[in-house]
């Protein structure tokens, strides 16, 4: 769970977005874990329009209604295709180049503000978290204070569109079995850090949750969570409503 704003000169993935923005390119932006093998985020993607993007994502934002937070909203490509749609939505990211880019794209309210943070105290009728929106969790130990944090923001009938995957196939041995050694920790939890040009960020954790470990916190929270959606690559959105 990141508690804090970034900086601009540690905020890489906020100046790929800042030069793809301005300049219609961007160089690698590159992505270490020390679980996987380097990678590298293709910016433009980050860009994507509504016909560009997921069958999953374009199913999240049709369902989203009433007044919408867009959690993490980077270039602000989801706040967008909402505006487009007539809903109203309020879009924040704790990297201040991604808000003022955002800003800058037309989306009209877009704050530099954590999730976390308790002086973001405004109710919404949808919590959209997309592109594996669970990551912004961290670890398996924050549910409890995540789904804490959604009853603060949720209106009363209110729900939390989030997508994530699980990492389970990444487990998997030839003969198709499941090797996970369930003394280890949650298998779905990840850091990584970013580098773009010279600007290098700080380590962070990511969280892919599969969908019934997400149930099980779910309903321990006072939340039922919903499969909404399967996607082609063992990601799916769920829906998380406040359990009567
Ligand atoms: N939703 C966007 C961007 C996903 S990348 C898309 O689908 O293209 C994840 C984004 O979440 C980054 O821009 C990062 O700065 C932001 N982020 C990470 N932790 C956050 C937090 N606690 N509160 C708000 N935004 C956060």
């Amino acid at each position: 769970m990141h508690t804090d704003i970034l900086k601009k000169d540690k905020d890489p993935m906020g100046a790929a977005i800042a030069d793809f923005h301005r300049l219609g390119k961007a160089g690698r932006l590159r992505l270490f874990s020390s679980q996987f093998d380097e990678d590298e985020m293709p910016v433009k993607e980050l860009f994507r329009t509504f016909g560009q993007m997921p069958a999953l994502e374009r199913t999240a934002l049709r369902l989203a209604s009433g007044r919408i937070l867009d959690v993490g909203a980077g270039s602000g490509c989801h706040s967008l295709a909402l505006q487009d749609m007539g809903k109203e939505v309020c879009a924040i990211d704790i990297s201040p180049l991604s808000v003022e880019v955002m800003r800058e794209r037309g989306v009209r309210d877009a704050r530099l503000a954590n999730l976390f943070q308790p002086g973001f105290a405004e109710r919404f009728d949808t919590v959209l978290m997309l592109m594996n929106g669970s990551g912004i969790i961290g670890r398996i130990e924050n549910m409890p204070a995540f789904f804490d944090r959604m009853k603060q923001l949720l209106k009363p009938g209110g729900s939390v569109l989030m997508d994530s995957s699980d990492l389970s196939y990444l487990f998997e041995e030839e003969d198709g079995s499941i090797s996970i050694d369930l003394a280890d920790d949650y298998y779905g939890q990840v850091d990584f850090y970013m580098r773009y040009k010279d600007i290098l960020g700080d380590s962070f954790d990511w969280l892919y949750v599969d969908f019934d470990t997400l149930s099980l916190y779910a309903s321990s929270c006072g939340f039922r969570a919903e499969l909404v959606e399967e996607g082609e690559h063992f990601n799916y959105l769920a829906r998380l409503s406040l359990a009567f």
